[in-house]
């Protein structure tokens, strides 16, 4: 195997991907060859690590791809600058493509979710289990949301913003086991006066399945504040929903020590529900107001 034409193979596809741009070419051969610890590329043996790097789910490729990819400060101004000039949709358009093609969001993995749609007498129930995301115990939990807060644990938890970049460490580590995420990348929001940050998640249960998080490691808190950023959140993205799990180990939040929202490009059944009751609220005539009771 050829290491040079197999560099040359990825810089194709991150060019392709606009990952990076022709002229960065040059640099990212180097910095792939310098992840390898190899001063050229007579090492031909170094050539198998890298293929095929686009179908492995592993360290070296969320490392080569975090390394190339833009950095934060280059994703939000893009970011803005769409969202500006080219309007909501293409800024998740790009936004989500990128996190694909960096393999952050795990297309191949989310491909054995089992996702169909049944009638039931409350109304259509949409059925997703998810094959790809290893799920909770509750109780862990529940016990991680009484847990004080740990200072000393970098980062403090799976959503925090000091995730992006983040290498990941092992299990018998400083802290335990914690996921790499060097292809992370998050986009600025402003929420209720708040800087708060969106990425996708690395396993969707629907389309377009994204997160969105609070500058501050801080509980989950449903109150008028909490309204308040979820509209705020549908004035820059309307062709996005957004909703909040309550606070509660039951309902199916994993982690509830920071506060955050899930929203995404889809629609549920309890977006066209019938509404039992509606309201006004003070501050926001233009929202329509509803509960769902149920039959
Ligand atoms: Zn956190």
């Amino acid at each position: 195997m050829d290491l040079k034409r197999t560099i040359d193979d990825i810089l194709a596809y991150a060019v392709d991907k606009r990952i990076i741009e022709p002229q960065d070419e040059r640099w990212a051969t180097n910095v792939i060859l310098g992840m390898l610890d190899e001063p050229d590329f007579q090492n031909a043996a170094r050539a198998g690590e890298l293929v095929p790097l686009m179908d492995r789910d592993d360290d070296l490729g969320c490392e080569l791809l975090g390394r190339l990819m833009p950095r934060p400060s280059e994703m939000a101004a893009h970011w803005c600058q769409l969202l500006r000039e080219d309007g909501p949709q293409a800024a998740t358009d790009w936004f989500y493509q990128l996190s694909c093609d960096v393999d952050y969001v795990k297309r191949k993995a989310m491909a054995r979710n089992l996702s169909w749609e049944t009638r039931t007498k409350w109304g259509t129930l949409q059925i997703t289990i998810n094959r790809s995301k290893p799920e909770k115990d509750p109780r862990a939990i529940a016990a991680a949301a009484k847990a004080p807060k740990v200072d000393e644990k970098y980062p403090a938890c799976l959503l925090c913003m000091e995730n992006e970049g983040y290498a990941g460490r092992a299990a018998g580590q400083r802290g335990g086991e914690h996921p790499a995420r060097q292809n992370l990348r998050i986009v600025p929001l402003q929420l209720g006066g708040e800087s708060w940050g969106m990425q996708y998640s690395p396993y969707g249960y629907y389309n377009e399945h994204c997160i969105v998080m609070s500058r501050e490691h801080r509980p989950m808190c449903v109150d008028r504040a909490c309204i308040g950023r979820l509209l705020d959140f549908l004035d820059i993205l309307p062709h996005y929903f957004i909703g909040s799990n309550a606070g509660l180990p039951i309902i199916g939040g994993s982690i509830l020590s920071h506060d955050h929202f899930q929203g995404g490009r889809h629609r549920f059944p309890l977006q066209d529900a019938p509404l039992d009751a509606r309201f006004r609220m003070p501050g926001a005539p233009d929202v329509d107001c509803g509960v769902c009771a149920g039959p």
